[in-house]
């Protein structure tokens, strides 16, 4: 009922943002149809396994969906309890982004939320204690406040001072060290990369690991875009021990951007992964034939990662942001793999003009964020830039005519509207 009703509002979204536009309508229209499993079965016209309803949708990488051949590996799984671990599927995944991440051990999670929260729990001993992040970090702002819930423990936000990441003198200068008692001392580092789209290189992430280390302190790495910054210019296996090489835990994802219907992994030492699945089982996270959803994860690691499929999403990513530029356009946070952050404002593009474009152009954006995954289409990306296009023109002629230049569209939003399109 549920997923029917998800797929209503969808496709009213679709119709709404074909009025005008008008092409591609109706080919829209049928696969969206198509794609909830009510479908009549035995049909050969085209469904969502062959063509991703996510084609023309720019909110997000986590929209993109499962494939034919994640379908197909089901039929090999092991339908082992993974609860007593008896699932070999599963096991054979957890060992294979253990070995990826150069770690002991891994444990596969429902989503990357369960996965930071599990790590994080699972890293501390107990409270008071302190998890210093970046202010603009998932697991400060989108994870349900799951940190207080959990862990019991006080975040210390920190902004970066170069505006991107954060580096070991800003977590040097927030870092609550010491013996007074009137503060929560910092017992773990989270990092995200990439965060906002943006690569946080491996010496910064080197530098901030070494320094903890000798602070007694544990760095966890939300590594949910991970395999977008360790495939520029192509996939690197290397680069991903490199990264984690510098961390107590790192959490990857299959469903951001690799496709994979559901599911995270977490890496780390034994006993630390050992700890995980237990708080995992208090959360309500044992699943039972596990291999139906780890066999498709598999498949996103080895096809979408390996593949070198996410090169193909910075490749849009690149086109779009060499499109805005040329159209005068500039960025509030640097282009480096699948996302661009617009300043809309700075182009003297308003939310009526943005919306209005998105709507022409038949695509969905959310806000001033473009997030690229390999499963649009090149005319999907002939679409973006036509609705880059379309709201340059508009803010020229309202210029032009002195009309009113009301405030961007980043600034008019409620703060819980732009949180969600832009986060996840
Ligand atoms: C999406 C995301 C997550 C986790 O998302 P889930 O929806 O819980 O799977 C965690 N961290 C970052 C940086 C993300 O972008």
């Amino acid at each position: 009922m549920k997923v029917n009703v998800y797929w209503m509002i969808l496709r009213t979204r679709f119709r709404a943002s074909y009025r005008i536009g008008g092409y591609g309508w109706k080919h829209r229209n049928m696969s969206m149809k198509q794609a909830p499993s009510n479908s009549p079965s035995g049909t050969t016209t085209t469904s969502a396994w062959d063509l991703s309803p996510a084609e023309f949708d720019f909110r997000s990488d986590t929209l993109t969906t499962p494939t034919r051949s994640m379908l197909a590996a089901l039929e090999s799984i092991n339908l082992g309890d993974e609860v007593y671990s008896e699932c070999t599927t599963t096991q054979s995944l957890e060992s294979r982004i253990a070995s990826l991440l150069g770690k002991s051990s891994a444990l596969f999670v429902l989503s990357g939320t369960m996965g930071n929260q599990l790590a994080l729990r699972s890293l501390l001993v107990q409270p008071p204690h302190s998890i210093l992040l970046d202010s603009r970090s998932h697991v400060q702002l989108y994870e349900a406040g799951g940190i207080a819930s959990l862990s019991q423990a006080v975040t210390v936000p920190v902004v970066p001072s170069n505006g991107k990441y954060l580096q070991l003198e800003d977590v040097q200068k927030h870092a609550i060290l010491g013996s007074d008692i009137h503060f929560a001392p910092t017992r773990v580092v989270s990092l995200e990369n990439t965060i906002g789209g943006v690569i946080m290189p491996v010496e910064e992430v080197r530098r901030i690991g070494e320094w903890a280390r000798g602070e007694g302190i544990k760095v966890h790495l939300d590594g949910a875009r991970l395999w977008n910054a360790c495939s520029v210019p192509e996939p690197s296996a290397e680069l991903l021990g490199e990264y984690s090489k510098h961390v107590d835990s790192v959490s990857v994802c299959f469903s951001k951007s690799l496709g994979a219907p559901v599911g995270s992994c977490i890496a780390g030492d034994e006993r630390m992964i050992a700890n995980a699945r237990r708080m995992r089982k208090a959360v309500g996270g044992g699943i039972r034939q596990a291999g139906v959803l780890t066999a498709m994860a598999r498949v996103a690691v080895e096809e979408v990662f390996f593949g070198g499929k996410l090169s193909q999403a910075n490749a849009f990513a690149k086109i779009l942001a060499e499109k805005w530029a040329a159209l005068g356009g500039g960025f509030t946070l640097p282009v480096d793999t699948n996302m661009l952050l617009l300043d809309l404002e700075g182009r003297g593009i308003d939310d009526e003009i943005w919306k209005g474009a998105i709507e022409e152009g038949g695509v969905i954006i959310w806000g001033d964020r473009i997030v690229c995954h390999y499963q649009n289409s090149p005319s999907a990306v002939e679409r973006a830039k036509k609705v880059m296009e379309i709201a340059c023109k508009a803010a020229d002629e309202r210029r032009r005519a002195g009309g009113p230049k009301k405030e961007c569209g980043r600034r008019e939003k409620k703060a819980g509207e732009r949180t969600y399109g832009q986060s996840n």
